[in-house]
């Protein structure tokens, strides 16, 4: 249940992502991890059921809902599994450029494949080294303007969801400035045929196993055509990206909390008290549950503020990734020590959500890159004078 008020749709999408995430997700959830399998009938069951278009324009095939719709479904699809979750959420994230200013080729040729899910995409952007991944604003590799398109050589990508499986990617490069100039940042949306690509390393994370999340280089050449936005229209996407990062982590912390609450009522501690009855104990599960309200009534009130034009700027939505992702790392570190010993030693299944949960202090943006930003936001620094 949640305190927020939710239209007929909202809660339907909702109930639909519950559903798939019980019987589809939460089964297969441990051996994902365990097998670091990549989450393939999982996402057929959310393809078959209409959720890969969820956002994208109704005109070329989507559903057109707004955030606070997405972030349910994928807090919900986290609750019962991470790693199915991340690879949705670089999906839809992957495709909101392309979704809303398409041009005519790629409003024909790539949108509807997309928001069908007859093509899983993922977002190409991180780099060793970068200090912050794809979104930090650092200049990525560069590519060469040839004619008709641009020539890549060997742009190495640190992180890629995804990796070897998606079939579209939402690629992150810079083209060299004129001199004295910064590099201008290019996006594209590609098919993985338009380039030579390798995966360079199998995935074996801490969390988040099940997702392919592997090292990639690229090569070849992209068409003009793949070009997001060639007109300079200006797509404001960042609150998508973080707000689906923390529902994502949010899903992490309310997840596990569900299993801490069926562990701590059915548990008996060596006195023959029953754990709920300890006060100290409850006490730690009601702070949790106060912590994941906080933390949900921030996310979905920016969510709605922004599906209702009420506030456009990044500020609500580093506050929400940062606020979530120390949730996530809060609840499933208290349940790591209300489980003891069991959960220490995987008999409980706090752990796989307490790995899953350290990926929210790295990804999309670290955490302390989240924090800086807020802080850069309530202290602008003043404009250099030009002349
Ligand atoms: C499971 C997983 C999946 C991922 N999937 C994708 C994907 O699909 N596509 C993609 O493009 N990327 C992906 N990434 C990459 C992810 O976005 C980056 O890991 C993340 O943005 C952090 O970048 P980094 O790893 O280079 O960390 P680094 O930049 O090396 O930072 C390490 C730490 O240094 C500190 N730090 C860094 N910069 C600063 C600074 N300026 N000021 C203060 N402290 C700082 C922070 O504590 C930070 O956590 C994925 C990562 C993971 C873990």
């Amino acid at each position: 249940m949640t305190y927020f008020p939710l239209s007929e749709a909202q809660r339907g999408w909702l109930e639909r992502a519950e559903t798939i995430a019980i019987e589809v997700l939460a089964p297969a959830a441990a051996e994902t991890d365990r097998s670091t399998m990549f989450p393939r009938h999982q996402l057929d069951a959310l393809r078959d059921a209409g959720f890969m278009g969820l956002r994208a324009d109704p005109a070329h095939g989507g559903h057109g809902e707004g955030l606070l719709t997405t972030c349910l479904v994928i807090e919900a699809l986290a609750k019962a599994c991470p790693s199915t979750a991340l690879v949705y959420k670089m999906h839809l994230e992957s495709i909101e450029m392309v979704s809303r200013v398409p041009t005519l080729v790629q409003a024909e040729q790539f949108v509807p494949r997309l928001a069908s899910g007859e093509w899983l995409s993922t977002v190409a952007g991180s780099e060793a080294g970068h200090q912050g991944g794809a979104w930090a604003g650092a200049a990525k590799s560069t590519v060469e303007k040839v004619d008709g398109g641009y020539r890549v050589t060997d742009i190495q990508k640190s992180f890629v969801t995804a990796a070897g499986v998606a079939d579209s990617y939402f690629f992150m490069c810079s083209l060299p400035g004129e001199e004295g100039t910064r590099p201008r940042q290019l996006m594209f949306q590609l098919h993985t045929d338009d380039l030579t690509w390798s995966v360079d390393a199998p995935w074996d994370g801490l969390g988040m196993r099940g997702n392919n999340s592997s090292p990639m280089t690229f090569g070849g050449f992209i068409p003009d055509d793949r070009l997001l936005n060639p007109d300079g229209e200006r797509v404001d996407f960042f609150p998508v990206v973080l707000g689906t990062y923390a529902a994502t982590y949010l899903g992490i912390a309310a997840g596990c909390y569900d299993l801490l609450c069926g562990h701590i009522a059915g548990a008996t501690l060596a006195d023959g008290r029953r754990m709920g009855e300890v006060e100290t104990i409850a006490a730690r599960v009601a702070n949790c549950k106060v912590e994941i309200e906080r933390s949900r009534a921030l996310l979905y009130a920016a969510c709605a503020a922004f599906d209702e034009d009420r506030h456009g700027g990044p500020q609500p939505f580093y506050e929400c990734k940062v606020a979530c992702d120390q949730v996530g790392a809060f609840v499933t570190q208290e349940a790591m020590t209300l489980g003891g010993g069991a959960a220490f030693a995987k008999l409980l299944p706090f752990e796989r959500y307490f790995r899953d949960a350290r990926a929210g202090m790295v990804m999309g943006l670290a955490h302390d890159i989240a924090i800086l930003n807020i802080g850069r936001l309530i202290f602008p620094r003043p404009k250099r004078d030009k002349t």
